[in-house]
């Protein structure tokens, strides 16, 4: 797809943030490209909008700025995945674990339905931690998840395979 290589350009990389040797996929220069950014989102919405999806989960911060537009244009509601203690309402929780320690996903309880159908948006796949908690979070509840997205996928770190067989569907590749 043509697209791709300027949705691929309009992401900065910044070497050593946020810790010295990590090299930072920034894709706030992509929300500054109109065209590219649009590309991004249509290219999600083409592959998505006739799936049945009912729900797209949103992974904080950067689910947050694709899930939306995304869940708007096919039609499904957008469920934010959050930080703990964020969310007012009640909420079921997962814990993962990041490269030191561990990190808690939250969603709150009665936003989805068992049978529904999700889509999981995210800027970028690392280590798969993440997406992995929020697929375990969803499936708990009886929620189908028919895929994972993301702008990028850094694959030297095989994100892929904590995704317990699920789908990954991904842009750009990043390293
Ligand atoms: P994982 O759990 O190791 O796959 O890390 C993915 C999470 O960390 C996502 O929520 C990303 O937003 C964030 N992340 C890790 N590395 C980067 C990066 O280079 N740019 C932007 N986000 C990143």
């Amino acid at each position: 797809d043509p697209r791709l290589e300027k949705i691929a350009a309009a992401i900065r990389v910044i070497p050593d943030f946020p810790k010295p040797g990590i090299l930072f996929q920034d894709i706030t220069t992509l929300l500054l490209d109109t065209k590219a950014f649009r590309d991004t989102i249509d290219m999600f919405v083409e592959r998505y909008r006739d799936q049945n999806v009912n729900v797209v989960a949103g992974v904080e911060a950067r689910g947050f700025i694709f899930g939306p537009p995304i869940a708007l244009a096919i039609g499904a509601k957008f469920v934010p995945m959050r930080k703990p203690n964020k969310l007012p309402g009640e909420v079921i929780s997962e814990e993962y674990s990041l490269e030191y320690g561990t990190d808690k996903m939250e969603m709150h309880v009665g936003a989805v339905q068992p049978g529904e159908r999700a889509l999981i948006i995210d800027d970028l796949i690392a280590t798969g931690g993440t997406l992995g908690a929020a697929i375990k979070l969803l499936e708990r509840v009886g929620v189908h998840v028919v895929e994972c997205a993301c702008v990028i996928e850094l694959p030297e770190l095989k994100g892929r395979e904590k995704l317990g067989g699920k789908p990954l569907f991904v842009l750009v590749k990043g390293g």
